[in-house]
């Protein structure tokens, strides 16, 4: 392939503009200084810092990070000195003019207000915490996070309120983040979320298990209930957090963590193409519907991987890819973006959760607007290594599949150590368009202490394909209340009388093959035990005698999780 030399040339010697100096801006910037010796390239940001790790943020509030400095990932100098990039804090870029390639810049500091010409001009604006029009949202001792200066604010608020009581309005992953630290702190927390559960990429009956970890911490929670309006007590000493169902909580702080929106307004002003959800457009390679103009990070619209909508993604680990995608196409790469899969982890308490992918949420709505994706899913309580060797603790996980071709479409975990690395190898298997058959090969590490000779992913992978296979349909509860199945229960009698579901029978699996001939051969039988293991070895010994059953999924475990859904 012939070369053009002279356009080549030509790239190296832009001059690059970067808005937006920290995941998304400045990983784009350091990269395109890899990419070109000759480039001019400037960052802009409005802040007092460049480059600073706001996934710390909720750390420092509660003194897990001791010391701001920690947080600064890289500064001005060391963007200079190392890598030749001019970094402007301070600076606020307030408007775009697409005809002459220029920025409008004011100098916060001096007040100063220029223009900057370019030949490629990056967006990595970020987004804004959600603050609702809501009557008081405004009133002093309600806070967002976002930025270093917000976190030293509600350090400030703490200290000074002496606060023992807080209301964290929104259970997504920085709700749950800020709850934990605030706990660390000895605030008595509150978490008021609109939907019935916490961390909306999750399934309800998943959870659960979350609320009861958050519960046995001594949060309190008040779900279904969005807030309607905030006020000061009639002393003036406390902050009153009203919801919709009239419930009234009294507390000395309250933090907004109602998720973000896409800091898109400088593109929208200049005319860039925005998408429904607020985010701009970008094709896969992070240009903006002006070819000069690229973005990344939290104020884009992404495709999502797995259903091929338009989705937003606020997560560090996109904006920094998006980053390096960018630069290559500034200067003529021609790398792709390959969507989103929405891989995140949270650590509440010394629980982990994890996701990837799709929830069964998240499919549903897809299907009412006509994007059906036909889909299986399975839960499995695997430990996080060989049973054998000293505490190995449980993970609880489900997986989300597509009755089609067997393709992982998602997968959430909750458990202790290990949730992460077996979500990051299904998020793997994902992106690759990899099948549940795909994970029962998976070759992954094992030694006791760290993994099983069948590790949890393998046997996500089994229990899929055993579905698909039809060695073991399977059957949810929602599904088995309408039907008229026998519901046998295999544990044994002592578990069984602990609780078990309406209509269930007793026969531990032990005594199954004796008293096989007393089932109903004419009936469809639904197997349960406490997980859906031992229902499994159940189903297989009643198929394989021309019964015709199913496993349900889960087992007794779910039975729980829903019943205590229901009671919420
Ligand atoms: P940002 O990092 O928000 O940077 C945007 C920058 O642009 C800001 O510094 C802003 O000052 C600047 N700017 C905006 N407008 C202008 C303008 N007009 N002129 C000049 N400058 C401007 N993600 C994870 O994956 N894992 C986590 O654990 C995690 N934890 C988080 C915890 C907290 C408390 C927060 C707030 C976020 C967390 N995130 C996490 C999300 C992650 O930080 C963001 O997705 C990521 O920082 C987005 O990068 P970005 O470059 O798009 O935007």
């Amino acid at each position: 392939m012939l070369r053009d030399l002279h356009k080549e040339e030509q790239l190296c010697r832009q001059k690059v503009l970067v808005v937006g100096g920290v995941a998304g801006g400045a990983s784009c910037a350091a990269r395109a200084r890899r990419l070109s010796e000759e480039a001019e390239i400037i960052v802009f940001d409005r802040g007092p810092h460049v480059s600073f790790a706001n996934c710390g943020l909720p750390y420092y509030i509660g003194d897990v990070i001791t010391k701001e400095q920690d947080l600064l990932i890289a500064t001005p100098e060391l963007f200079k000195n190392s890598f030749n990039i001019e970094v402007r804090v301070l600076s606020e870029v307030q408007a775009i003019d697409c005809t002459q390639s220029e920025i409008v810049v004011k100098n916060l500091k001096t007040g100063q207000v220029y223009r900057e010409q370019y030949d490629s001009l990056v967006l990595a604006t970020g987004s804004q915490p959600v603050r609702p029009q809501l009557p008081g949202v405004d009133l002093t001792g309600i806070f967002t996070l976002r930025t270093i200066p917000d976190s030293q604010l509600i350090k400030e608020w703490i200290a000074e309120s002496r606060v023992k009581e807080a209301v964290v309005v929104g259970g997504g992953f920085i709700g749950l983040e800020m709850t934990e630290n605030l706990t660390r702190r000895g605030v008595s927390v509150t978490i008021v979320e609109m939907l019935p559960h916490v961390i909306p990429t999750f399934d309800p009956e998943m959870a659960v298990q979350i609320h009861d970890k958050l519960l046995a911490n001594g949060v309190n929670l008040c779900l279904g209930a969005p807030v309607i309006a905030f006020s000061h007590s009639s002393d003036n000493t406390k902050i009153e957090v009203m919801t919709e169902s009239g419930k009234q909580l009294t507390c000395d702080m309250v933090i907004l963590t109602m998720g973000v929106r896409s800091e898109a307004t400088l593109a929208r002003e200049a005319g860039l193409e925005i998408g429904e959800l607020g985010g701009i457009r970008v094709n896969d390679q992070m240009q903006t519907s002006n070819e000069r103009i690229w973005a990344v990070g939290d104020v884009i619209e992404v495709r999502d991987f797995v259903t091929g909508e338009w989705t937003l993604a606020p997560l560090a680990g996109p904006a920094n890819r998006q980053g390096r995608i960018a630069a290559d196409a500034i200067f003529g790469r021609s790398r792709r973006f390959r969507g989103v899969q929405t891989t995140a982890v949270c650590q509440i308490f010394d629980m982990t959760v994890a996701s990837t992918g799709i929830s069964e949420g998240t499919l549903k709505r897809c299907a009412e607007r006509g994007n059906r994706i036909p889909y299986e899913k399975v839960y499995l309580y695997p430990q996080n290594h060989a049973d054998y060797y000293p505490q190995a603790t449980t993970i609880a996980i489900k997986l989300i599949f597509s009755t089609e071709d067997g393709r992982i479409l998602g997968a959430q975990a909750i458990g202790g150590e290990g949730v992460e690395k077996r979500i990051d190898v299904i998020a793997m298997a994902i992106q690759m368009g990899a099948s549940v058959y795909d994970l029962e090969e998976a070759e992954l590490c094992y030694a006791p202490q760290v993994g099983s000779a069948k590790d949890a992913v393998n046997l996500a992978g089994m229990v899929a394909a055993n579905i698909l296979q039809e060695d073991a349909p399977t059957v949810h509860w929602d599904n088995i209340s309408q039907t008229e199945s026998i519901i046998l229960d295999v544990r044994q009698p002592e578990e069984f009388a602990t609780g078990h579901a309406e209509r269930a029978i007793n026969i531990p699996l032990d005594s199954l093959r004796q008293s096989i001939e007393d089932l109903d051969r004419e009936r469809e039988i639904s197997v349960c035990c406490e997980q859906g293991k031992w229902s499994y070895y159940a189903c297989r010994v009643l198929r394989l005698n021309g019964f015709n059953c199913h496993n349900i999924s889960g087992g007794f475990k779910n039975y729980r999780a829903l019943k205590q859904l229901e009671q919420q």
